[in-house]
């Protein structure tokens, strides 16, 4: 359950059920049944992340750059470990300017999407993974917490050895699994 640290105890229970039962894909598809975004290059990524941001961060500096990551790995370089207390993620995160986004969200409902894009503005603004970071990804997506834990439900299903569920043809290993 490494993907969903921090969550309570009796939920944990519940995922641990559903991945015994191999009851998250049809769980996962019956919540988002498709079709898979049409998002798929890094240029209509940079149009969709500019459209939020002048919807909610117009003052946000301008960016820089906006990318697929194939390198990128969901928790440990965006969501991070789920927890509502004040953490520093390393020292990684700086003032951004750039945005990447895993390729994994390449191949996920659009919903998806649009959560790690609001979590990536988000730190644009705060850069922790803190209560005011999580207000303002809330202000921007109400669903935001369904949607991120939709994720990571979704990222369990794929490393207890469960299929992609919204995969095209493309090529390469499943990238939720990257090291
Ligand atoms: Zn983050």
């Amino acid at each position: 359950m490494k993907y969903l640290a921090g969550y309570p105890p009796a939920l944990l229970a519940q995922v641990q059920q559903l991945v015994a039962t191999e009851g998250l894909s049809p769980l996962l598809r019956k919540r988002y049944p498709g079709p898979l975004h049409e998002v798929q290059t890094d240029r209509a990524l940079y149009d969709y992340v500019s459209e939020l941001k002048s919807d909610f961060m117009r003052k946000a500096p301008p960016l820089s750059k906006v990318a697929f990551d194939s390198k990128l790995h969901v928790i440990r370089n965006a969501l991070g470990t789920h927890t509502t207390v004040s953490r520093v993620q390393g020292s990684k995160l700086k003032t951004k300017r750039e945005i990447r986004v895993a390729s994994l969200f390449r191949e996920v409902p659009l919903e998806w999407l649009r959560m790690i894009v609001v979590h990536e503005l988000a730190h644009m603004k705060e850069r922790d993974h803190d209560k005011s970071f999580y207000a303002l990804c809330e202000h921007m997506e109400p669903d935001y917490h369904r949607l991120e834990f939709d994720v990571r439900l979704y990222l369990t299903h794929l490393d207890s050895g469960g299929e992609r569920l919204w995969a095209s043809s493309l090529p390469g290993p499943a990238p939720g699994n990257t090291p």
